[in-house]
């Protein structure tokens, strides 16, 4: 998962990564359960920053039994995260203001879902 709160503010795993002295913060933060899942019907909200020598950084769930954000998660393969983070960077060199990993709400059925990336409206 690409997203956290922390304080009530949006953190993106990628952006924590390449800021050391942020990165410790979040890391103490997340050993102090203070990291939550953005979704808001998720039941189990505490989430952890992972981040080692090899794999990339990104946020799970405790307990990750029931969130659909978490259930996204699942089918975000590598390949989709790499291309919706390039297309994530693009967007934002050229100033135009995008989120990753956003719920939207479905008008007709009043469902919502998951979506790589949405312009920031
Ligand atoms: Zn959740």
């Amino acid at each position: 998962m690409e997203n956290a709160l922390w304080n009530g503010k949006l953190y993106h795993a990628t952006e924590i990564a390449n800021n050391y002295s942020l990165e410790k913060e979040i890391r103490k933060a997340s050993g102090r359960k203070e990291l939550y899942c953005p979704d808001p019907e998720c039941d189990h909200k505490i989430l952890r920053y992972c981040h080692g020598e090899i794999k990339e950084a990104f946020f799970a769930h405790l307990n990750n039994e029931s969130c659909d954000y978490a259930n996204f998660d699942k089918e975000n393969t590598k390949t989709m995260r790499t291309v919706r983070r390039l297309i994530y960077d693009k967007f934002k060199s050229k100033g135009y203001n995008v989120q990753p990993e956003r719920m939207t709400i479905i008008k007709k059925s009043c469902s919502h879902q998951y979506k790589p990336i949405v312009p920031d409206v």
